[in-house]
């Protein structure tokens, strides 16, 4: 784990990021930015990094999910997620503009938490505009566990993390997780767990009364 990544309690965290100006992402700061940002994933190693998480409160995240980090799962675990390859690249002042009703709960960890994991319901697809590196507009179509990941990363560019959508009571070790919930599904999970969303229901489970 580089040091650089800064860990959960840094008010950094917590913010809200500015977005940066066509000429910023252009400037030579930005790139060598987004080169230490590169590099402190790939050492990591994750599939995505928020600027906020190298104490850097802009507007920027990047994602690399490299088919090599696939190479432990089964096709079966990669199908279920719909985690393919997605080459590097930056995004920059994103916008999730439209995001399926349908969601998805899967196991999630970050890099400001490392060692531990919780179920996290997701979109299943999301519609992001934003610019690349270039400062140029794009849209991306996403589905699968590219959508989880820009949800992931996105939601780091103000200040939440995966712990503010997680099922509470899913909160788990790795070690734990290995051992105890790796091959079994959500809806097992959350019945072994007793897992409500505290959201709707605004109670947590055996309060009812
Ligand atoms: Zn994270």
């Amino acid at each position: 784990m580089p040091s650089e990544i800064v860990q959960v309690g840094h008010p950094v965290l917590r913010g809200q990021a500015r977005p940066l100006s066509p000429g910023e992402i252009r400037g030579r700061k930005i790139h060598t930015l987004i080169d230490r940002m590169r590099s402190a994933m790939q050492q990591a190693p994750g599939v995505g990094l928020a600027a906020p998480q190298i104490a850097m409160p802009l507007q920027l995240a990047v994602i690399e999910d490299r088919a090599e980090y696939h190479k432990e799962a089964s096709a079966a675990h990669l199908a279920e997620r719909g985690r393919r390859p997605v080459p590097f690249h930056a995004v920059i002042n994103p916008v999730i503009v439209d995001r399926s009703a349908e969601t998805a709960e899967f196991f999630e960890g970050c890099l400001s938490l490392p060692g531990f994991s919780a179920l996290v319901p997701r979109a299943l697809r999301v519609t992001v505009e934003c610019l690349d590196e270039r400062g140029e507009k794009k849209v991306i179509e996403a589905s699968g566990w590219y959508a989880r990941i820009l949800q992931h990363e996105i939601d780091h560019l103000s200040g939440m993390l995966y712990l503010d959508r997680m099922l509470l009571r899913s909160f788990t070790s790795m070690d734990n997780w290995a051992q105890f919930w790796k091959d079994k599904g959500a809806r097992e999970i959350r019945a072994a767990l007793d897992c409500m969303d505290f959201r709707q229901d605004g109670a947590p489970p055996g309060t009812s009364n």
